[in-house]
């Protein structure tokens, strides 16, 4: 696949691997974690937001989308993804950025001359680029074809992955990551599948194979109070990760600055009642981890 869609390309990034990075984010998940932070991530598809907050109610949007897909109600903006064709004519006619889209097709040597830019600030800092999401394996075919030329221009690269994925997707890009980001968000595989939407059994499977063939992983670890923070959980994720002989752990505080994108994108967010656990809180559990021979870092 030669184009893929893509929802952001992050410069200068130092949170998704080692030294400075890019981290391409491309669209597309099959999770639906309660706090998922980039909700805009999940659909594969380009998604129209809405700031209601800018809107100064011009209709000018309205006026020319060819589709009918926006109208106005006396409850404001509406918008109907299913007559949506995504021209962005709208975005491109509001006069007060009221409308954004998330998720463009980009061709494969956009994304890496976007990349190449930055190549002197990787070489200084042992960075490179780094693949996220959304799930970057759910594009598969791009993702490949990203991973080849960007080896090809002598860069570190790593993906940052849930693990969801067929072993043959993981098989066939394994030897083109330097590193994996690999996320384990809970060891009970009811709760997964209640705060995530899928069972974690794939997920742990190919993190075993993939630490059986030697390859370079962090493990990263969304630290959600109230969900994976007890102590069971936390004793049964240290010893499935020390049973793999892996050593490094990052810890994910949980935060709740994607509220407003829910109501951009329209859609409902989960875990409302849920406070940000503050540094004395993450300290805590990240000695949990220590006391397990784990090297745990607070952050990404
Ligand atoms: S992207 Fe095009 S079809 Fe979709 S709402 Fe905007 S103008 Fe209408
Ligand atoms: S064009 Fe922009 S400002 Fe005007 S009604 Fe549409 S969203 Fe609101």
């Amino acid at each position: 696949m030669k184009q893929g869609v893509v929802f952001n390309i992050q410069k200068y990034s130092i949170h998704d691997g080692p030294g400075i990075r890019t981290t391409v984010f491309l669209k597309g998940c099959p999770l639906k974690c309660w706090w998922c932070h980039n909700p805009e991530s999940q659909k594969i598809e380009g998604q129209l937001m809405f700031l209601a907050n800018k809107c100064i109610v011009c209709r000018d949007c309205e006026k020319v989308c060819p589709t009918g897909a926006i109208s106005f109600s006396n409850k404001g903006f509406n918008y109907d993804s299913s007559k949506c064709k995504l021209c962005e004519k709208c975005s491109e006619a509001c006069p007060s950025e009221a409308l954004e889209f998330a998720g463009k097709k980009l061709s494969q040597e956009d994304v890496i001359k976007e990349i190449e830019k930055d190549k002197i600030f990787y070489e200084e800092s042992g960075g490179g680029v780094t693949f996220s999401g959304g799930e970057p394996l759910v594009q598969i075919d791009f993702l490949d074809n990203l991973l080849k030329l960007a080896k090809a221009k002598g860069l570190h690269t790593a993906i940052d992955t849930c693990g969801y994925s067929l072993w043959e997707n993981i098989d066939r890009i394994k030897d083109k990551v330097d590193l994996f980001l690999y996320d384990i968000k809970h060891m009970d595989d009811e709760k997964h599948k209640k705060y995530t939407g899928v069972s974690n059994k794939l997920i742990l499977d190919n993190l075993m194979k993939l630490a059986k063939e030697g390859k370079k992983i962090w493990v990263r670890i969304p630290i959600i109070p109230g969900i994976n923070d007890d102590d069971i959980n936390i004793e049964k994720t240290c010893k499935f990760i020390s049973s793999l002989n892996l050593k490094d752990v990052f810890l994910l505080p949980y935060h709740n600055i994607a509220i407003d994108k829910y109501k951009r994108l329209d859609m409902k967010y989960k875990v409302l009642d849920i406070e940000n656990p503050d540094d004395e809180v993450m300290e805590t559990t990240a000695q949990k981890f220590r006391g397990y021979g784990l090297n745990v870092k607070i952050g990404g």
